[in-house]
């Protein structure tokens, strides 16, 4: 089950794909967070969704702003070159010249201001203000050039589809724009003395790129927020599915963990060291390499258990098979045998390094005591059986009968030696 569950549904027009759809009634009974889309509005319906897909497209939608705002200044610029051809050097020029130095300017400062504060491009309002402003300076023309009222209609023309296709804002702040440009135009127009019948005319002219603008960009921002929503839930899933995973490998390296150790020592447990037995025996013989295998049985440990207790014993056998481990060879194998009995693997070892090995490790352990507290400690030995795994020895049994031998031996001769069977 999804954390959040991401629904998309045409809740007015209803004309959404089944797929679509299906989510979306999936939603109604368990969303986390209802991902719904008014088509008239081309928005999120829940606030704070809109306002996650406004962050996440922030940084493009300023990228693209800023574009669209720099090529905005440089048009304005170079069309006072045409200014210039038609005026030369005149006042109706210089004043044009200013406006549109004027206008190139605020837009320039709009673009420094995108990069510090890119919500701007998604608030809609900041980049209507500048759009009416523009309109605004736009309007002198009219009056300073009257004789280029229809390249001006022209051009408005180009104003208004570029405001809904090429200048990314949200779709009804830029209506708003785009009606006071030709409510602006027009008025600019019957000043000039344009007929109430070509005002008409003209108010139809401009009217039709708004409409399809507008209706492209209410698609466009239904298509973004389509988009967003998809790759929410993926990116929502994908997050599952890896935590998913993570956990199963976790899961599964534990059950790994507790079907080949002992759970005491953490030392390899019979199943394990029987495995790995027949796998390095099978090595060394291919690689003609002698091989040793080491059962070790502490001394008196029954004693140990009766005066200290049962937990003080499997600390003294944690104790024990750390020392071990530390002392050993990462090629060699440490397993528990059973009880306070550990067993040794010792491959491309021969009975001469066994038993040199063996007796440091005896030593080791009769130099580290259990420690009971500060100032209190218990003495540890234990006997150890070294044997060569012979040749003929099918099965790790019959090596163990033989190093138990050994230790029969080592305990009634005393205990806490090294004895070679
Ligand atoms: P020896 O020197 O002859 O080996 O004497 P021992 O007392 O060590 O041998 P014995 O076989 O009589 O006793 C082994 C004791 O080890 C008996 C049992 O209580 C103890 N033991 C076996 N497994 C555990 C364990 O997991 N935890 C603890 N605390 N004690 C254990
Ligand atoms: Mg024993
Ligand atoms: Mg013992």
């Amino acid at each position: 089950m999804l954390g959040i569950r991401v629904i998309l549904f045409n809740s007015d027009t209803h004309n959404n794909n089944a797929d679509i759809a299906g989510r979306g009634c999936m939603a109604e009974t368990d969303a986390a967070l209802s991902y719904r889309l008014s088509t008239w509005r081309g928005e999120f319906v829940e606030p704070e969704v809109e306002q996650a897909f406004r962050r996440h497209i922030e940084p493009s939608m300023a990228r693209h702003l800023r574009v669209a705002v720099l090529v905005w200044a440089i048009l304005l610029l170079l069309f006072g070159g045409l200014d210039y051809l038609d005026l030369g050097w005149s006042d109706g020029f210089l004043i044009l010249m200013s406006t549109r130095i004027l206008q190139a300017a605020l837009l320039l400062a709009f673009a420094w201001r995108l990069g510090q504060r890119p919500e701007l491009a998604t608030t809609g309002y900041a980049v209507t203000a500048l759009e009416a402003l523009g309109f605004v300076l736009f309007f002198l023309i009219y009056f300073a050039r009257p004789d280029i009222v229809i390249w001006n209609i022209g051009v408005t023309l180009i104003m208004l589809i570029s405001m809904f296709i090429f200048i990314p804002s949200r779709v009804y702040p830029t209506l708003l724009a785009a009606l006071f440009g030709i409510a602006g135009t027009l008025y600019c127009l019957a000043l000039t003395g344009l007929s109430t019948g070509l005002l008409v005319g003209v108010s139809f002219i401009l009217m039709l790129p708004v409409v399809v603008g507008f209706v492209a960009a209410l698609r466009l921002q239904l298509v973004q927020r389509h988009e967003f929503a998809l790759y929410t839930e993926v990116a929502e899933a994908n997050r599952e599915l890896k935590a998913e995973i993570e956990r199963r490998e976790a899961l599964e390296l534990e059950l790994k963990r507790q079907a080949t150790t002992d759970p005491l020592t953490g030392l390899f447990n019979r199943r394990q060291y029987e495995m790995l037995f027949v796998r390095e025996r099978e090595r060394c013989r291919r690689q003609n390499s002698p091989m040793c295998l080491c059962i070790a049985d502490l001394d008196h440990f029954k004693a140990l258990n009766d005066k200290l207790g049962h937990d003080a014993g499997d600390a003294a056998l944690r104790h024990v098979a750390s020392l071990f481990a530390r002392h050993m060879r990462q090629s060699d194998v440490l397993g528990r045998f059973g009880g306070e009995e550990f067993i040794m693997l010792l491959p491309d070892t021969d009975e001469q390094q066994a038993g040199c090995m063996v007796e440091r490790l005896r030593q080791a352990l009769e130099q580290s005591p259990l420690l009971l507290s500060s100032d209190r400690d218990y003495p540890l030995t234990a006997t150890f059986a070294v044997t060569r795994v012979q040749d003929d020895e099918k099965t790790i049994r019959d090596t163990i009968r033989r190093a138990d031998k050994g230790l029969y031996q080592g305990k009634r001769a005393g205990r806490n030696r090294v004895v070679l069977a």
